[in-house]
């Protein structure tokens, strides 16, 4: 679909794409300048493979900050984004066909990754068809061979925030049954209507070292830096050995420029997060606005990120073929809710700009809602629906 998006932009026509998963902010000065002085001395080489010590220290200080737990710096391993670190703990702990619990709608890579681990991941749908995960469905899917739990919370694609209750819950469980806990919290600080996700190590008095939990974090979401390509995982000791291990022999290291990019990024001026919090919370707000007058959809407010995951359904099941229509006939690009575990749905982004969000569910609406006034300009063309 973002192939398609991008030939017909670049024969001149006006797409709109909701589709992104990336805020439009510039990088933070300090992880300029850091990155800048890094590269300045020309002494660019090889990091020791779990990251450069002072990125460490500073990741160190933002877990004892956030999660209220001070990581050894063994505990800690630096990646070329939490993808990788997320492939590096999942290669790490799988053996051939154990399973790994992934909570639908879910994020695109993990069912790949377990799979290229060799692994076999078991999708759990919500009994009830909402999109926040019940406890007593996961534990129906867990047996002998389940060796881990993924959760994201804040979630992509719904933009739910797991509730306390749930996260208590699910912590209880794994401690006590020796299953991996594997916390995406990409988006942790990305929430909004004054919800903070409780972090994960305040539901088990285990230390890390003795804990279940691992917690994937990186700097692409928190300051908008995708392209720099850093994350990170708090684990145990005696797994990141492993995953160093595992990174030593796929990329060595993480790019020093980068990682100078990342401490700056952390230890800088830190206003940019609440900012960029600030500026998504209003997108969030304005296409709920937008959808709430939408007929036939429903959709959950989401409580973080810059996604929202509504149910299309009523106007077309197969959400292929919705999303297909939209950018043919509106020029708006969609992610269909297949690719997440729940057909029927949209992932719709509002990273973008308060236009692109305003005028792409105006072209979504007129494209599917019989409802509303058949014609519509796209820049100084105008077209009529005539499929409905
Ligand atoms: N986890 C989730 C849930 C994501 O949505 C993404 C990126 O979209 C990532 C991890 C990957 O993050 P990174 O850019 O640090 O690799």
């Amino acid at each position: 679909m973002n192939e398609e998006a991008e030939l017909l932009r670049q024969r001149g026509e006006s797409v709109i794409h909701l589709g992104i998963g990336e805020p439009k902010n510039k990088a933070p000065i300090n992880a300029i300048l850091s990155s800048a002085a890094k590269l300045n001395t020309g002494d660019i080489k090889y990091s020791p493979t779990d990251g450069i010590p002072s990125l460490k220290k500073a990741i160190i200080t933002y877990t004892g900050e956030n999660y209220g737990r001070i990581p050894d710096p063994d505990n800690v391993i630096v990646s070329s984004g939490a993808k990788q670190a997320i492939f590096n703990v999942l290669y790490t702990l799988l053996n051939p066909q154990d399973e790994v619990i992934i909570l639908a709608p879910y994020w695109v890579s993990y069912p790949e990754i377990v799979r290229m681990a060799l692994g076999v991941p078991v999708i759990v749908t919500p009994e009830d068809g909402g999109l926040h995960p019940c406890m007593k469905d996961i534990t129906q899917a867990v047996g002998s061979a389940t060796k881990a739990i993924i959760v994201n919370s804040p979630n992509n694609p719904s933009g739910l925030v797991f509730s306390d209750e749930f996260m208590a819950e699910i912590v209880e469980f794994c401690e006590k049954r020796g299953i991996y806990l594997i916390m995406d919290d990409i988006y942790h600080k990305l929430v909004f209507d004054g919800r903070r996700p409780a972090p994960c190590y305040e539901f088990t008095d285990m230390e890390i070292e003795d804990s279940k939990i691992i917690v994937i974090n990186g700097i692409s979401k928190l300051y908008g830096m995708t392209g720099f390509r850093i994350g990170w995982a708090i684990a145990p000791e005696k797994l990141v050995r492993v995953m160093t291990n595992v990174q030593s022999q796929i990329t060595s290291c993480a790019s020093v420029i980068l990682q100078a990019a990342a401490e700056g990024a952390l230890t800088g001026i830190q206003s940019i997060v609440e900012s960029l919090r600030l500026t998504i919370e209003n997108n969030r707000n304005i296409i709920m606005k937008e959808l709430e007058s939408f007929n036939g959809i429903r959709v959950a407010r989401p409580n973080g990120t810059f996604y929202c995951l509504p149910d299309f359904s009523a106007y077309n099941k197969n959400s292929v073929e919705l999303s297909e229509l939209l950018l043919r006939r509106a020029l708006v690009v969609t992610v269909p809710g297949k690719e997440f575990g729940m057909e029927g749905h949209l992932r719709l982004s509002y990273a973008g700009s308060v236009k692109d969000i305003t005028e792409g569910i105006a072209r979504i609406k007129w494209a599917l809602d019989p409802d509303s006034p058949n014609e519509i300009y796209i820049g100084n063309r105008k077209l009529v629906r005539d499929w409905l």
